[in-house]
């Protein structure tokens, strides 16, 4: 599946709505999943023009162990991967972290009540892991969650129902970053807490946020 909130690679386009605020503002959800940093920008007729470059990956030079070119997340500001690069690499604990540059970039056109994302060329490396689910893939879990707010993690996860014996749509369907317990747990704890829901009398949901 090719989609912003988890990989593309090569010219891709995805046009997106952009939300009304309760209040008067509105929402621009641009959020793709990895890091890139602004290049340019400029007002164009009805809206507004942005440029972003993707900020590469970081990779061990060290070969011969197991981490070696395997893609590590870069930081997100070309400052925080100059430091990034100064620390061991976890793997081999030697100073052998080097950046690999990018050429992808994605090109955001906001006009009106939508915005064109435009991704052109391809990264220079494959997909690493997120660490943040994004923003849509978010809101999509939250509205499951409150749907089904008995179910734990490991119910939600292999989208089976211990407590109503139906089936349910598994979260990791929902995002690959789903598929994750530890991070279903967090997640699922968070929505809970943020409505006032307790897991009805399930077990204890105090590990949660863990
Ligand atoms: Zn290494
Ligand atoms: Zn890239």
């Amino acid at each position: 599946m090719s989609s912003f909130t988890l990989w593309v690679d090569g010219y891709v386009q995805e046009k997106r709505q952009i939300r009304i605020l309760d209040g008067n503002g509105i929402d621009y959800d641009i959020d793709v999943g990895w890091h890139m940093v602004k290049q340019n920008s400029k007002m164009i007729e009805n809206g507004k023009y942005i440029s972003k470059i993707c900020l590469g990956a970081v990779q061990c030079s060290n070969e011969g162990y197991t981490a070696y070119k395997i893609d590590i997340r870069p930081k997100s500001t070309l400052a925080l991967i100059k430091k990034q690069l100064k620390a061991v690499c976890v793997r081999c604990h030697s100073l052998s972290l080097e950046h690999i540059g990018c050429l992808a970039r994605v090109n955001f056109k906001f006009e009106g009540f939508h915005c064109t994302m435009i991704h052109q060329h391809n990264h220079t490396y494959k997909a690493y892991d997120l660490i943040h689910a994004p923003r849509m893939a978010l809101a999509r879990f939250r509205e499951h969650m409150l749907q089904h707010p008995a179910e734990e993690p490991l119910g939600l996860i292999a989208g089976t129902s211990p407590i109503s014996q139906t089936a349910l749509v598994s979260v990791d369907n929902i995002h690959p970053y789903f598929s994750h317990q530890g991070r279903v747990k967090y997640h699922r704890g968070s929505v809970l807490q943020a409505t006032g829901q307790k897991s009805s009398g399930l077990k204890s949901d105090e590990n949660a946020f863990s």
